[in-house]
This record gives C-alpha cells, sequence and structure tokens, in this order.
C-alpha cells in the first residue's frame, strides 16, 4: 500500500522518473542521411520552443503527426512539442503560454507574428497507465491522463507507430521507439501494442485509423485492421463533442472522400452521423444525393488541399442538403407553402442528426443561413436581389447555389445570372434583373402571396431539376 502510494508520488516528479528504466525501450537514432527532413519546413516557432525548453535543462523535441509529415515532405498544419518539463515548468519558461485541459493537461505556447498567431502545443511525457488503475474506466476507456513518465512510455502511448517519431531539431536527429520509420518505408499504418486493447482504451483510435489512412495513402497493417469491425459499436460510448470534433477533423483532412470510403469499408459509418448512411448508400433513389454530397466532398477536399479556408457550417450544410430537400419536399406534399415547409424540414433536418453526433450551435446557425437563402436566389425583381447580396453569409449561399447548378439540380442560368449580378455595376444589374423579368414560367419570381395559392408541385421552385 505504502509502497505503491511512494511510487505513484515519484511517478509525478519528472527529474525522479527520468531514472527509472521501467518500459521505456532503446529508441533507435536515425540520423539526417535516412529521414531527410528538410529544415524547411520546420516551424520557426516550434524550433524556438524546443530550443529555449533545451537551454533551460530539459529534453525537448517536435513529435507526433508533424514529425510524420515532415518524413512524407509535407509541411504539417501544426506542430506539437513533447518534453520532460511539467506544464508549470514550461509555462514558465514562455510569456504567451496557457494551461489547458483537465483530463490531458497540456500549455500552449503563442506566437505573434505576420498572418495568423501560432500556437505550439508542448505537452509533458506521459506515464502508461496499468489497466488497473484508478484512471481506467471498466470498458478499458482512459479517464484521466496527467502522470508524468519517460520518453519511451511516452511513446507507448502513442497511438501509431510513424506517429510517435521524436525530432530534436538541434541535432537533426530522429528517435524512433517502435519502427516508425520502417513502416514509413513500407507506407503502413500499425497500433502500437495490442490493438484491441489500444481500441478499447480510446475507440476514437478507429476513426483516426481511418483518417490517416485517408491522409497518407498507407495500409492498415492487418492486426491493425482486424479488431475495428468488432469494437466500432464501442464509438457509442465516446462524448459526442469529441467524435464531433473527430469526424470533422476527417471532413477538414483534405481527403473527405477516401476518409468517407474507409469508414465504410470498415463497416464504421453506421450511427455516427446519419448523413453518413445517406452518402454510402448505393441505390438508385439516393444516386442524385451522392453527386450532390460527392461534389461538395471533392470541392472541399480540392480548397482544403489548395490551401484554402472551409467553413464547417458550410461543410454540414452541403452534406445535410439531401436529406433536408427529401424533407422539404414531403412537407409541400403535405400542402404546406414554401417557405414554411422549408423552416420546418430545416428542424427536422438537424433534430435527426442530434440522435447521432450532435451538430454544434456556431455550425448550426450557418447551415441555416445558408440554407433559407436557397430559395431567394431564385427571386430576381425589385429589391430582393440587392437585399440578398447584403446578407452576411451571402458568400456561402452563394457557393452552395452553385455547387446545385453544377449537379443539375438547379438551373446553370442561374448561376450564371448570380455570378454576373455581383460583377455588375448598376446599369448592369438594372439589365440583369430586366431579362430576369422576362424570364417567367419562373415561379418564385411571382409575388409570394399568389405563390401560396397555387398548387403545391409549381410552388417548389428548388426542387432538383431530376427530382
Ligand atoms: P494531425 O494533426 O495531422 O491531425 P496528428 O498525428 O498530429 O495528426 P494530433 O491529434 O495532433 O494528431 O495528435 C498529436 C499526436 O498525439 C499524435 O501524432 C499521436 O502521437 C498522439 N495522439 C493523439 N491522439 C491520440 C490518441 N487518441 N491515442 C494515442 N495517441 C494519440
Ligand atoms: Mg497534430
Amino acid at each position: 500500500m505504502i509502497a505503491k502510494f511512494i511510487k505513484r508520488i515519484l511517478r509525478r516528479d519528472p527529474m525522479v522518473k527520468h531514472t527509472q528504466a521501467n518500459n521505456t525501450g532503446v529508441p533507435k537514432r536515425i540520423p539526417k542521411k535516412l529521414h531527410r527532413i528538410d529544415p524547411h519546413l520546420l516551424s520557426k516557432n516550434a524550433v524556438k520552443v524546443t530550443q529555449t525548453l533545451q537551454q533551460a535543462g530539459y529534453e525537448a523535441f517536435i513529435v507526433g503527426g508533424a514529425v510524420r509529415d515532415l518524413v512524407l515532405g509535407i509541411g504539417p498544419k501544426d506542430f506539437d512539442v513533447a518534453t520532460n518539463a511539467t506544464p508549470d515548468q514550461v509555462q514558465r519558461l514562455f510569456r504567451k503560454a496557457r494551461l489547458i485541459g483537465r483530463r490531458f493537461q497540456i500549455v500552449h505556447v503563442t506566437f505573434f507574428g505576420k498572418g495568423h498567431p501560432e500556437i505550439i502545443e508542448v505537452s509533458t511525457f506521459r506515464a502508461l497507465l496499468d489497466n488497473a488503475g484508478d484512471h481506467v474506466a471498466e470498458s478499458g476507456r482512459i479517464l484521466r491522463d496527467n502522470v508524468w513518465g519517460s520518453q519511451g512510455e511516452d511513446a507507448a502511448r502513442r497511438d501509431f507507430t510513424i506517429n510517435a517519431m521524436y525530432y530534436d531539431p538541434s541535432t537533426e536527429t530522429v528517435l524512433d521507439y517502435h519502427g516508425g520509420m520502417a513502416d514509413m518505408q513500407k507506407k503502413t499504418l500499425r497500433m502500437i501494442g495490442d490493438p484491441t486493447k489500444r481500441y478499447r482504451e480510446d475507440p476514437v483510435r478507429m476513426l483516426r485509423a481511418i483518417r490517416f489512412a485517408a491522409k497518407t495513402g498507407f495500409t492498415l497493417e492487418a492486426n491493425t485492421r482486424a479488431p475495428i469491425a468488432k469494437l466500432g459499436k464501442l464509438l457509442q460510448d465516446v462524448p459526442s463533442a469529441r467524435l464531433f470534433d473527430e469526424i470533422l477533423k476527417l471532413l477538414m483532412s483534405g481527403y473527405s472522400w477516401a476518409a468517407i470510403q474507409g469508414l465504410s469499408n470498415a463497416g464504421l459509418h453506421h450511427g455516427l452521423l446519419p448523413l453518413l448512411d445517406h452518402i454510402l448508400d448505393s441505390s438508385e433513389a439516393s444516386k442524385g444525393a451522392n453527386d450532390f454530397v460527392k461534389l461538395a466532398l471533392a470541392n472541399t477536399d480540392q480548397r482544403i488541399q489548395s490551401g484554402k479556408s472551409v467553413s464547417a457550417g458550410f461543410l454540414f450544410a452541403t452534406l445535410l442538403w439531401p436529406d433536408l430537400l427529401k424533407n422539404w419536399k414531403a412537407n409541400i406534399a403535405k400542402g404546406m407553402a414554401n417557405i414554411p415547409a422549408l423552416n420546418e424540414a430545416m428542424d427536422d433536418t438537424i433534430a435527426t442528426q442530434s440522435s447521432g453526433m450532435t451538430i454544434q450551435r456556431r455550425f448550426e446557425s450557418d447551415m441555416r443561413e445558408i440554407w433559407s437563402m436557397q430559395p431567394r436566389f431564385e427571386r430576381r425583381v425589385g429589391r430582393y436581389p440587392y437585399r440578398l447580396i447584403e446578407s452576411p453569409r451571402f458568400r456561402a449561399g452563394y457557393d452552395f447555389m452553385l455547387l446545385r447548378c453544377a449537379t443539375g439540380e438547379q438551373s446553370p442560368t442561374l448561376g450564371e445570372w448570380w455570378t454576373n449580378f455581383i460583377a455588375a455595376d448598376p446599369a448592369g444589374q438594372d439589365e440583369l434583373m430586366a431579362s430576369a423579368k422576362n424570364d417567367l414560367g419562373s415561379v418564385a419570381n411571382a409575388p409570394a402571396k399568389r405563390r401560396r395559392r397555387r398548387k403545391p408541385k409549381s410552388a417548389t421552385p428548388s426542387e432538383p431539376a431530376a427530382g
């Protein structure tokens, strides 16, 4: 009892732990001529953080996904640093440093320069937790995680071998505990340790496996892949906010279509997000919906790969659009007028999603704005177009409408009209409006009151042309 207590106290002091030799293993030291990391791809701020820590007498390395990406020759989108200094010790060394998190305490060191501020995430080497400890739930899921350990222990707790390499910019050496470099060469994604146990500890690792495989094009090693089919249901126990974050990362990875296919192949998509079921439903009936979503995802991937930003609200608005359209049409068939039918369909669509993974409020309002703008694009008379252009989310609504044109759900001439209208001077805009007036038959240009009395079918200007 007392011995256990003392052991636990000792483990909390990083300088003490350092002398312990448990579970560390000896890393392979990989010199520059083998790892070939291009120093130009390094963040100056990340290097500054490792230097500052090292000058203060601590160990410090760039770690995780950043090293993986550097070895792949890709510029990492963010940099993590691992050190044997405790969060308090780290915080004292930097002017702009904030302690973040409870379950997994880390320090955010912020640098302000040209453009966006850069945050370097600094974490202290974590100890391995034994299964019987009070940090682990009955299912094996890790609940608390602030026991400091050696670098070797820290490496063993990471998920994949290619995510467990440590790079020291001062010596340009990579420390590799689990054969990550060999797996890089074999293009293999391999879980460290016993995959079943690791997925039980944290089921989100299954989603990470799919995401990294899509991003790197690597193959999931057989034992890493095998347990996923059986353990997928454990994702139900993961708090929905965390699940949401992970799905968002997956969709914003720049390889969303490949990742969604990966989820499907692994049998992971069911119940995660009802919309994923739709996307992967290959029946003839949902073909139109699939085309729209596929195009939206391809568009998103392309934007992200070329370094442009994508709004999550926009992305979810596209993914849920087929569902929304279905509900909207059903409401109209019940005799509701166009706009109330749309409003109710928005409520229903969002409520359905909440049964699985909650879509956060801030995205919800973006989605609603984008959706409710869609019928307004068809009203091209009077003050309507000017008012629409002034909406704060006009650009998103317009991009969304163009996607609908691209899949044939909406007439391409409508998209062209708006593209011209945005670019035109006042005289040109008048001309365009006049041309739109002649474009009758377009029910949407008729006054709202009359429209309401029309037969339901002709009152659905936004229905997809191909139905
Ligand atoms: P990216 O930032 O490109 O999405 P990443 O590998 O850097 O990929 P992060 O979520 O930033 O992913 O995590 C940083 C590192 O922390 C990982 O490389 C991995 O070593 C470790 N890690 C993150 N999440 C887990 C997890 N659920 N289980 C084990 N290790 C993890
Ligand atoms: Mg990262």
